[in-house]
């Protein structure tokens, strides 16, 4: 079994056919998603994803609720009480996506620090894992996590693609750690895949990050360009590769691990 930790299913990508996608997961070997939550609607929409698809797909769908770094504009007392709200639900398993990208700075750093801060005691309260987000702003995401490192019961670094001084330091603070395909990548890639292996088997989780990061290891690349839960297993095989690993060994650990971490069965 597969389990995709991180996959945007609410994108309008994937509007007209998630059932395919569901159903092309499933006969992948891709048995659980966790799907991101990236604002207040999309939060919502994907939670109601879940329960239209829980009859069909029984126990495969999962949520997270959070505003995402580039939508930290959002995050106010009201929202925060909505999040709280919807983080309720029963296919809510983690808070998040948040953290901090100075990459793009669609939100303003302080919007962005003040929104991941929030989401921080929010998952407190109400006793979830966190779901991190972080481009180009490691530095300051390393002091709000030590900071507030004794609030955080279990959290993960999604698409991690930092370089390796920043890695150790986020394992030093027995942080998980999520890989994409951006290490199927042959020239953006590089990095990621000389240091994978740094990473103790019992903290590495896989995801697509769907619809965005196709793996550019694939053989036959669907012409949309469009990724899918169900090519989870190229990033499995890669990260193989590079941690001189068999895949089901990475299969198996990783899928334990999400299990473990979301506290899913
Ligand atoms: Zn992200």
């Amino acid at each position: 079994m597969l389990i995709d930790i991180g996959v945007n299913l609410s994108s309008h990508r994937f509007r007209d056919d998630r059932r395919a996608v569901l159903q092309n997961a499933l006969d992948a070997g891709v048995e659980k998603l966790v799907l991101t939550g990236t604002s207040i609607s999309e939060s919502k929409e994907t939670i109601d994803i879940c329960n239209v698809f829980s009859h069909d797909f029984p126990n495969m769908l999962h949520a997270t609720v959070g505003i995402h770094p580039h939508n930290a504009d959002q995050f106010t007392r009201t929202a925060s009480e909505k999040m709280y709200d919807l983080a309720g639900e029963d296919a809510v398993v983690a808070i998040g996506e948040t953290g901090l990208d100075f990459y793009r700075n669609l939100a303003t750093p302080k919007d962005q620090q003040e929104s991941f801060i929030g989401h921080i005691e929010l998952a407190k309260k109400i006793g979830l894992p966190l779901f991190l987000h972080e481009r180009d702003a490691a530095t300051r995401q390393l002091e709000i996590l030590s900071d507030y490192r004794e609030h955080i019961s279990k959290a993960v670094i999604h698409c991690f693609t930092g370089d390796r001084a920043t890695l150790h330091k986020y394992l030093d603070m027995d942080l998980y750690i999520g890989i994409t395909g951006w290490i199927c990548d042959m020239r953006r890639g590089c990095d990621l895949q000389a240091m994978v292996a740094d990473i103790p088997i019992n903290r590495l989780m896989i995801e697509t990050d769907a619809p965005y990061l196709l793996p550019q290891n694939m053989i036959f690349k669907p012409k949309n360009k469009r990724n899918e839960p169900s090519f989870l297993p190229w990033i499995a095989k890669k990260i193989a590769i590079h941690r001189l690993e068999s895949v089901n060994e990475i299969i198996d650990k990783t899928s334990e691990n999400a299990k473990v971490f979301f506290g899913i069965e």
